[in-house]
């Protein structure tokens, strides 16, 4: 579906509303993302994302900026308590 001007605003730009926006101006609206937040920046040391999260970035199209972010792929997500021991390995 073509939404070729539809004047569109989206509260909040986390993942959701980022996401949101870049799908509906990929179909042609014009979109206005509204932040309360002063600026945009890193927070945490490292994201995490799943396969089905990189389905919807390689869908958006996003994929080739990901490789270029020096972004890596993991085999094994290996969940540690606070003491370095191990809770759970799951092989990818
Ligand atoms: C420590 C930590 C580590 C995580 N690590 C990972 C990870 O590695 N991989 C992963 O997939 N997920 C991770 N998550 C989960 C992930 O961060 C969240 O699921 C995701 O950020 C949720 O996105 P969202 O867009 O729904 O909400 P948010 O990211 O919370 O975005 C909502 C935005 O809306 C804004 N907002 C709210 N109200 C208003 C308003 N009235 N007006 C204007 N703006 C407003 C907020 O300021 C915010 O910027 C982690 C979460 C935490 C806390």
């Amino acid at each position: 579906m073509m939404l070729a001007g539809l004047k569109t605003y989206i509260i909040g730009a986390g993942i959701g509303g980022l996401a949101l926006a870049r799908v509906l101006a990929l179909r042609g609206a014009d979109v206005t993302v509204l932040e309360q937040a002063g600026e945009i920046k890193e927070v945490g040391a490292g994201l995490q994302i799943s396969p089905n999260g990189l389905a919807v970035l390689r869908a958006m199209g996003l994929e080739p900026h990901l490789v270029k972010s020096g972004a890596v792929l993991a085999d094994t997500v290996r969940l540690m308590d606070y003491r370095g021991g191990e809770v759970l390995k799951l092989d990818l």
